[in-house]
């Protein structure tokens, strides 16, 4: 155990309190919460009088089970020192401890991750093994063994650290990392969505303080640091849910019952309660209990916490994992707490909908939430609808009237829906589906949806290894599409990290990705700019991202054979430009009444 986590206490006889748990374990001056929540675990601690000398307002909370007792401070007036808090036995003084608050960092250039920004998201466990020593660890059951495919193979923090120059060549601006919070899961703990305590960082990824390091070193290159949260449900091995609180702390049947998975039943007008209920308090899986966020204290204790890791570790974003299991009032008092504190911090809910209307429901201000009277303040979801129509789209060759491009055509235009599209997490894959070089197994289909996606409105998310033509099927196991990137263990035979030990294949991935991740680095028209498109022709889809200033035209030829445009219909997009500068081919050239485009090929134009 963490040894800052542990306050042993003794002050006067046998008899003294045994506190085990203090959480949060430190907090900090100057916060727009005056109250705190903390949360004292110990044997029997229920029994125990409570006495601040410092005469801080206090009120005292017991809850069913006496190990816990939870005070509610109030801060208003308290400066950055200590608190000292006696704990008393008939008028006797048993024990004492001292809390810490601290003074706040400056931090003045909070930007959070944005539509300028490239995400890469990465399984630590299974990218790089930058620490052999931590790989098992004593405190923890699951031991490492890299030939099991759902075990732990040992990548960790150090392994990200140690590559961060290499996620900088390629051009990425944000890392988000699947949870990094211990997971004590006797097996297939690797994926750590069933946390087992969520004030400590695996000790198989590292420490907290090397949590911090990997903020701080990203901040020093540019570059964002996005936590993966998890407020729908913890592991069963996590220790609270071992030694409940309170029976209500998370959502208990009388035999196991799952989620329904029909999240649509949030706004269905003719949802029955039943269904409502298997939906929101069912579990995830037998192994994740979930969370009674109607429950007080449970909804403030994931508030603090998620404040928590903000503050300790300087990061710049959450993303949230099953976004509409949770119950969704005391999710928006959830988003309200974090952004009242850190208002520009940027929260992406993940929510794997198919239909836009469900999507933008969830999107804060959602003009088709508001006619339930409901609004998330979640600032950002994840664009799952985006997602089915480019697993489609290249793979329909033969172009039908809404097959092929028209896929994404069709998509964006159901965008009148979404009250902030640059907001949209934009991505072809992630942690939980196929792989794109899988279902498009040639590099000529990964340059056109690459391109599709560092120039569509959002914010574009790309998968660790993909940038090396990585594959991996989903129905081979969740395993098969987390493989271990090639390099990440001192034992490979080859180090794909090094361009010099790439093959030629995996290098054209590569550059490709460098060369479009580092144009899109500083192009506005892409971050902010409207967007124009026309009706897809021969399954030619046409699209302009501009500003005042900047125009960019992007040609995506899903047609089998090469295409002649006639670019009189693209003039309202031309705007009167002359030349252009097309990305990839570093080919330029003079607009005349026709541009010919290659067959499987998007053209990236600059317009000047
Ligand atoms: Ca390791």
């Amino acid at each position: 155990m963490n040894k800052t986590l542990i306050y042993f206490l003794f002050v006067t006889g046998v008899a003294s309190a045994q506190i085990e748990k203090i959480e949060p374990p430190f907090w900090w001056e100057g916060m727009q919460q005056k109250t705190l929540q903390l949360m004292l675990y110990g044997k029997d601690l229920g029994d125990y009088e409570i006495e601040i000398p410092d005469r801080i307002p206090f009120e005292r909370r017991e809850v069913e089970n006496k190990n816990y007792l939870f005070l509610k401070l109030n801060l208003a007036q308290q400066k950055a020192g200590k608190i000292k808090i006696n704990f008393l036995q008939d008028g006797n003084l048993k024990s004492s401890f001292d809390y810490e608050i601290k003074a706040r960092e400056t931090r003045p250039n909070l930007e959070s991750f944005n539509s300028s920004d490239v995400i890469y998201l990465v399984m630590p466990d299974r990218f790089a093994n930058g620490n052999p020593s931590n790989d098992s660890h004593p405190s923890v059951t699951e031991q490492a063994d890299r030939s099991n495919q759902d075990g732990r193979h040992g990548g960790d923090i150090q392994g990200i650290l140690d590559h961060l120059e290499y996620l900088e060549d390629l051009g990425v601006t944000a890392l988000w990392s699947t949870p990094l919070c211990e997971d004590n899961d006797a097996r297939v703990s690797y994926h750590t969505y069933a946390q087992s305590d969520l004030y400590k960082i695996d000790p198989r990824f590292g420490t907290n303080q090397e949590y911090r390091n990997l903020a701080d070193a990203l901040h020093s290159k540019q570059m964002k640091l996005i936590m993966d949260y998890v407020t729908n449900h913890w592991g069963i091995e996590h220790w609270m849910v071992k030694d409940l609180p309170t029976s209500d702390w998370i959502h208990q049947f009388e035999n196991y019952t799952n989620t329904n998975h029909r999240k649509e039943v949030l706004s269905d007008p003719y949802a029955s309660e039943i269904d409502r209920k298997e939906l929101l308090q069912g579990w995830f899986v037998p192994s994740m209990a979930d969370l009674n966020q109607n429950n007080e204290l449970v909804l403030n204790y994931l508030i603090q916490n998620a404040i928590w890791w903000i503050e300790f570790a300087q990061i710049d974003g959450f993303r949230v994992d099953t976004y509409p299991y949770n119950t969704p009032e005391p999710m928006v008092a959830w988003v309200k707490a974090i952004r009242a504190e850190f208002p520009n911090f940027n929260i992406v809910g993940e929510g794997w909908m198919h239909n836009s209307i469900h999507l933008s429901y969830w999107q804060e201000n959602s003009p088709i939430a508001a006619i339930q009277g409901f609004n998330s303040k979640l600032p950002s979801v994840m664009d799952f609808t985006l997602n089915d129509a480019l697993v489609s789209a290249f793979n329909e060759k033969n172009s039908q009237w809404d097959h092929g491009t028209t896929r994404i055509y069709k998509n964006l235009q159901n965008d009148f829906l979404y009250p902030e599209t640059n907001q949209l997490l934009i991505f072809a894959e992630n942690h939980d589906t196929n792989r794109i070089n899988d279902f498009y197994p040639d590099v000529k289909t990964y340059k056109q949806l690459l391109s599709v996606i560092m120039t569509l409105r959002g914010i574009p998310q790309i998968y660790y290894g993909s940038e090396i033509g990585m594959t991996g099927k989903k129905e081979n196991g969740d395993g098969d599409i987390r493989r271990d990137f090639p390099g990440g263990w001192k034992s490979d035979l080859q180090n794909a990290f090094v361009k010099e030990e790439r093959t030629p294949k995996q290098n054209e991935y590569f550059e490709f990705t460098k060369k479009i991740l580092q144009w899109r680095k500083t192009n506005q028209a892409i971050h902010v700019g409207k967007t124009l498109h026309y009706v897809p022709e021969k399954d030619v889809y046409v699209y302009f991202r501009y500003t005042q200033e900047q125009r960019v035209m992007v040609i995506v030829n899903n047609n089998p054979s090469d295409q002649i445009l006639n670019l009189d219909r693209f003039k309202e997009g031309i705007a009167g430009k002359k030349r252009g500068y097309e990305i990839s081919t570093a080919n330029s050239f003079t607009f005349d009444r026709t541009i010919e485009v290659p067959a499987s090929t998007t053209f990236i134009i600059e317009l000047n």
